[in-house]
């Protein structure tokens, strides 16, 4: 039974054109099509003066809800960037896969765009759909460690989720991202970065199989070896060819605690050289970086490197790796058990998206360059007025080529690249203005792309058709567009993305 439903008293008042809904105003399953057929006839539900409206006469029965209100559609009109609204026209929290299954044969037959939400922490739009369907992936969060090394989970899953039930087994992803509350499958479709990309990739490298729902309403199963175009085309697929349902992610042993070095330099050749040599040093800790503009001017620039220990004790004791390294002072090693420095952006986090309900807007530029371009570029972005508006937060983190294996998510040529994480925002009155930080944003677009340098699609706004194809590659963008045709031939699945 529904936790909510309309009530059948409402949907008997029919004729009278205005319904009482329940406490929610939730079209439920069980009466499901009693509360449509009551909706056909009248044309609207009214409680509250809230809009509940059926926009169809036959959805599909499903075991979950299918919210039609405005106050539950507004809840899902909006991003953690807060500069795109698209109202959808009902959104869908599933009991089951099947119900997914169900909600997307729905939108195909009708021709109606439809998309999973994680957490809608992309922000420009890449999660809305305007006068389509939203399903939220949040009621579809199990998680089960099947095996020692291996976990399963289900794509609303939040990587916290994730984190509590392996930590449990002594185990953790390989990567993990630096928000506990993304949600599995929004980072498995746009690639997922982490603090360890540099050793193993993206989290895209670390799936062992995937249960995907076609643009057609079919659930696959797929894996390297099984329907293996279909697992490529889905993993940092941008929701375009397929829905992911559930996840099946390799583990690793997990340390107790972090300890965290930073090093400090003036000077960014030293800065970057250094952090490229730890990405072969014989360290399996985190390893991140910032350059850092001062109130005067002057661009100095923090290396943050980890090392994975079992007692406080180990991290007083200075690794090997830092005698080769040139930095010109440091800080005490801060050492942390290992859940709170994988917590440690929440707090934060959560004010953020508190501040976007307010008004603000956060405006991200996530990119990677190959290896040559990254002195000039961070040092005229931070010294222009123009292009450093708003920017208060320049993550620097060096990767390799290698590690990466999944076609979607796109690297340099170079084998050494750096990806930098650009965030600007809003903080109120007298703070720069969101179109003149998105102008700025949007304005390094064609400098990065032609230098060959990649972007990470939740964290950059929207790209022209020619743009996508350069992020691509022509035979990439290629095997993309084929793969968007065979399982989604109706072009309903993920409008926001803006590729096809
Ligand atoms: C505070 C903060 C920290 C972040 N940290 C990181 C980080 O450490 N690493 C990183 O990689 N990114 C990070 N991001 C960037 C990015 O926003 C997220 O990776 C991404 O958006 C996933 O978040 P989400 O679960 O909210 O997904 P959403 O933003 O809801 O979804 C992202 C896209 O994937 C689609 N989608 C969602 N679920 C599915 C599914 N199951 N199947 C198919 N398509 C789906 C959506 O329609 C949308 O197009 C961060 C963002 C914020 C705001």
């Amino acid at each position: 039974m529904p936790r909510h439903s309309v009530s059948r008293s409402a949907t008997s008042q029919g004729a009278a054109g205005e319904l009482k809904a329940s406490r929610r105003q939730v079209i439920g399953i069980a009466v499901g099509a009693v509360a449509f057929a009551g909706l056909r006839n009248t044309g609207a539900v009214r409680a509250q003066g809230t809009h509940c409206a059926s926009p169809w006469p036959d959805p599909p029965k499903i075991d979950g809800d299918i919210l039609l209100c405005d106050a539950d559609r507004q809840a899902f009109a909006a991003d953690y960037g807060g500069y795109v609204k698209r109202l959808p026209l009902a959104v869908v929290r599933p009991r089951s896969i099947d119900d997914v299954a169900r909600m997307v044969g729905f939108a195909n037959r009708r021709g109606i765009k439809i998309a999973m939400r994680g957490r809608g922490h992309s922000q420009y739009g890449q999660s809305l759909v305007e006068r389509g369907i939203v399903i939220d992936s949040s009621s579809l969060s199990t998680v089960r460690v099947i095996e020692p090394d291996t976990v399963d989970t289900q794509a609303g899953a939040t990587w916290g989720d994730v984190a509590k039930a392996t930590l449990a087994q002594g185990r953790i992803p390989p990567v993990m991202v630096d928000a506990l509350m993304l949600s599995v499958g929004g980072t498995l479709s746009v690639g997922g970065t982490g603090e360890t990309g540099y050793r193993y990739g993206g989290q895209v490298d670390n799936v062992l199989e995937l249960d995907v729902v076609t643009g057609i309403g079919e659930v696959v199963t797929c894996s390297p070896e099984r329907n293996g175009e279909l697992f490529r085309m889905t993993l940092a697929g941008l929701g375009q060819c397929g829905i992911i349902v559930r996840a099946r992610l390799r583990l690793v042993k997990a340390a107790q605690f972090v300890a965290i070095r930073t090093l400090m330099y003036d000077d960014i050749d030293a800065f970057l050289t250094d952090q490229a040599r730890l990405t072969s040093a014989e360290t399996h800790g985190p390893l991140n970086g910032a350059a850092i503009k001062e109130q005067d001017g002057r661009i100095r620039f923090e290396l943050y490197a980890g090392s994975y220990i079992d007692t406080v004790e180990q991290g007083n004791s200075q690794p090997a790796w830092m005698s080769a390294l040139h930095f010109k002072s440091d800080r005490p090693p801060a050492t942390t058990p290992i859940w709170d420095y994988l917590d440690r952006r929440t707090v934060g986090a959560t004010r953020a998206l508190a501040a976007v309900k307010l008004g603000l807007v956060n405006s991200a530029l996530t990119t990677t360059l190959p290896e040559p371009e990254v002195r000039n570029f961070i040092t005229s972005v931070l010294q222009s007025p123009e292009t450093s508006i708003g920017i208060w937060n320049f993550e620097v983190s060096p990767k390799r080529k290698s590690n990466h294996g999944q076609p979607l998510f796109k690297m340099p040529e170079s084998e050494l690249s750096y990806e930098l994480r650009m965030q600007r925002r809003t903080t109120g009155p007298g703070s720069p203005d969101a179109k003149t930080m998105l102008a700025a944003t949007q304005g390094l677009l064609p400098r990065i792309l032609s230098s060959g340098g990649k972007i990470y699609p939740p964290y950059c706004p929207i790209l022209t058709k020619g743009q996508w194809q350069a992020q691509y590659g022509t035979e990439t963008w290629r095997r993309f567009a084929e793969s968007k045709k065979a399982f989604d031939p109706n072009s309903i699945l993920t409008p926001g993305a803006g590729i096809f």
